[in-house]
């Protein structure tokens, strides 16, 4: 089957926790995140048109050096039939596999759920139809809500590894109340883990008035995950100061 996909990069330590992974991209996404920094590849225009198999194939050149495939995007499961051949390829080569996702699509979560080993979901906003619409760059929050709501639910009644994940972006989502209202929510789900991730405008953003905001500095960033480790207990954080660092 052929996908849409930005490319692959081969080697990267930072995409997918414990790996050596190659990280593949795939285009499409419902969401128009102003600070989106993958925007080349929101539609079709940038993109190639490739056979599933012959990523796969290239990706495994790099075995045993590369153990595991982070699939991003773009929004990956907007071409779901295509990322499942993928994932279940990748499998079966005994690679593990991290799906990214903006938790837009539950009932393909829960198709693509058998073959993958880790899922790190991006938590745009508190679960509020207005700011995430903000957020997303789309009218209407309130659907969005309904469904992160539900991806949330599937995945935590399964057995994958999961990261929800907070990118911390100047005047959009950058206030304690903010994040603890989501650390509040994920606890509600028994969610334990939660990562605060620092904005980086250096690739350029969706809307270039995003270029213009600099990183919220690693320090701020931390005092928030202190707040946040107040609700739940494992914390980290990504800065370019720091790299990750549990809290
Ligand atoms: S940042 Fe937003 S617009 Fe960009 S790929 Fe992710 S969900 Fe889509």
């Amino acid at each position: 089957m052929k996908v849409q996909t930005g490319g692959i990069t081969e080697l990267s330590t930072v995409d997918y926790p414990g790996h050596v992974a190659s990280v593949l991209y795939l285009c499409g996404c419902p969401f128009r995140c102003p600070w989106c920094q993958n925007f080349t590849i929101l539609d079709k225009k940038n993109c190639q048109e490739v056979e599933s198999d012959k990523i796969v194939e290239k990706i495994l050149e790099n075995q045993p050096l590369v153990n595991g495939v982070c699939i991003t995007g773009g929004e990956p499961l907007q071409q779901l039939e295509g990322t499942i051949e993928i994932c279940r390829a990748l499998k079966d080569a005994d690679m593990d596999v991290k799906l990214d996702t903006n938790g837009f699509y539950p009932e393909h979560v829960k198709r693509i759920l058998e073959f993958v080993d880790f899922i790190a979901m991006d938590i745009k906003a508190p679960l509020e139809g207005e700011k995430y619409a903000k957020a997303t760059g789309r009218k209407d929050g309130k659907e969005q809500v309904e469904k992160l709501k539900q991806t949330l639910e599937i995945i935590t009644k399964s057995d994958v590894e999961f990261e929800p994940r907070t990118t911390l972006v100047p005047t959009l989502i950058d206030s304690k109340e903010d994040i603890l209202k989501i650390a509040d929510s994920l606890k509600s789900y028994g969610i334990n883990r939660y990562v605060l991730q620092q904005f980086r405008p250096e690739g350029g953003c969706l809307e270039a008035e995003y270029e213009n905001y600099a990183s919220l500095p690693r320090d701020y960033i931390m005092d928030l995950a202190r707040e946040a480790k107040k609700i739940l207990p494992e914390i980290l954080i990504r800065t370019k100061e720091s790299g990750e660092e549990k809290v």
